[in-house]
C-alpha cells in the first residue's frame, strides 16, 4: 500500500555499503511514491544492469571537474576512489514543488548538506524538511559476509570497503537517527515509523 507523506521531508540516507541500504530505499519508494529521488553523478563504471540517468549519471572525469567548477553540486565527496555528487538541480527543483526529496550519499556529502542546512534561515523548508538517518550493519564480520555474498565486487575492493565501513561508521553518531539493519522487514518498519514521524510533524 502506498501512503501520503503529509509536510515535504528532504531524507537524507547513509550507510556503509552492503548494509542494506540500497533495498531499504526500494522499499520507501515503492510505499512513499511522492519522494522524488536524486539521481547522482558519478565517475565510476556501471555495475550490471544499472541503466545511465536512472542510477547515476555516469560521468568521465573531465565532465564531472566540469560540473564542479560551473559549482553544480550541491555536495559532492570521493568515495571508494571515484567521484559523486548530488546535483542543485535535483534538490533545488523539487524542493520549490513542495515535494520529498531522498538522498543516498556517504557521510562527507551528508555533513556537507548538514552543513548548508545549519546556514538556512530558522523556519525554512529545508530547515524543517532535513532529516539524516545512518543505517547500520550489526557488525563489521557480518557486512564482510554480506559483500561476499554479493558478489559485485572483487576481494581487494572488498577489503576497501570494510576500511571505509569503519570511517562511517565512526561518525554515525552525527545524524539524527541510526537505524541497525540487523533483518530487514524490522529495520524497515523502524525506518518508515521515524520517516512517518517527521512528516506528521
Ligand atoms: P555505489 O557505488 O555502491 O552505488 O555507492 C557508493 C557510495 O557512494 C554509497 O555510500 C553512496 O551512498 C555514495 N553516493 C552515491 N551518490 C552520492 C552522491 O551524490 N554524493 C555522495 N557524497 N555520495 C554518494
Amino acid at each position: 500500500m502506498s501512503e501520503d507523506l503529509i509536510s515535504p521531508i528532504f531524507l537524507v540516507l547513509t550507510a556503509p555499503s552492503g548494509a542494506g541500504k540500497s533495498t531499504l530505499i526500494r522499499m520507501l519508494r515503492a510505499e512513499f511514491p511522492a519522494f522524488v529521488y536524486s539521481v547522482s553523478c558519478t565517475t565510476r563504471a556501471p555495475r550490471g544492469q544499472e541503466v545511465d540517468g536512472v542510477a547515476y549519471h555516469f560521468l568521465t572525469d573531465e565532465a564531472f571537474n566540469e560540473k564542479v567548477a560551473a559549482g553544480m553540486f550541491l555536495e559532492h565527496a570521493v568515495v571508494h576512489g571515484h567521484q559523486y555528487g548530488t546535483l542543485r538541480s535535483a534538490v533545488e527543483e523539487p524542493m520549490r514543488k513542495g515535494c520529498s526529496i531522498l538522498l543516498d550519499i556517504d557521510v562527507a556529502g551528508a555533513a556537507q548538506v548538514r552543513e548548508i542546512v545549519s546556514k538556512e534561515p530558522e523556519g525554512s523548508l529545508l530547515k524543517q524538511a532535513f532529516y539524516d538517518v545512518f543505517i547500520d550493519i550489526p557488525d563489521l564480520e557480518e557486512l564482510r559476509a554480506r559483500l561476499i555474498k554479493r558478489a559485485e565486487d572483487r576481494p581487494e575492493v572488498i577489503e576497501k570497503r570494510l576500511a571505509n565501513a569503519q570511517g562511517e561508521r565512526a561518525r554515525r553518531g552525527e545524524f539524527s537517527a541510526i537505524v541497525v539493519n540487523d533483518d530487514l522487514d524490522r529495520a524497515y518498519a523502524e525506518l518508515r515509523e521515524l520517516v512517518l514521524r517527521k512528516t506528521n510533524g
